[in-house]
């Protein structure tokens, strides 16, 4: 039961992925089609459903937390895919190609609606921009993105709360 919840959460999430990524724009249209699409493998589909859905336990959160790292690994929509882990920038983030910075803005913005049930990510993006750990041209990309789509009042507080 919880694998098929799941199944249909993750298809109504690219539903609205599509729809907030056209109105975002700049982001390739097939990117957009694949959105996600790891998380229907084995190493994240499982996983997921039971984080969310079922008890949690230490295996759950271990397993989680692979699946995530696995999820990371393979979708550039997600900041912490840009994060070096080894080398001269190690643990500092490098710049997002803008198109994956605003396929972000978009997930977020998709995300809003599937599980705050609402478009408006105003309150959300204030509470969590600010604690991502995003390169300041990714941040000039997240803030033109909000622009274009009406959240100008939000980037200027979002830039308040940075300074
Ligand atoms: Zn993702």
């Amino acid at each position: 039961m919880i694998y098929w919840i799941h199944f249909l959460k993750v298809l109504q999430h690219k539903w609205f992925v599509i729809v907030a990524g056209v109105r975002v724009g700049g982001i390739p249209f097939w990117r957009l089609l694949f959105h996600d699409m790891s998380k229907f493998s084995r190493a994240e589909f499982g996983p997921y459903a039971r984080k969310f859905l079922a008890d949690s336990t230490p295996e759950i959160e271990v397993a989680f937390g692979l699946a995530w790292l696995h999820h990371e690994n393979r979708n550039g929509h997600h900041w912490g895919h840009w994060i070096a882990r080894v080398g001269r920038y190690s643990g500092r983030p490098l710049p997002m190609p803008r198109s994956y910075a605003r396929e972000m803005v978009a997930d977020w913005w998709a995300a809003e609606r599937s599980y705050g049930k609402s478009w408006d990510m105003h309150n959300w993006l204030v509470e969590n921009v600010p604690k991502f750990d995003l390169h300041q041209e990714t941040l000039s990309s997240v803030y033109q993105a909000l622009s274009d789509i009406g959240y100008v009042e939000t980037v200027q507080e979002i830039m308040r709360r940075l300074r």
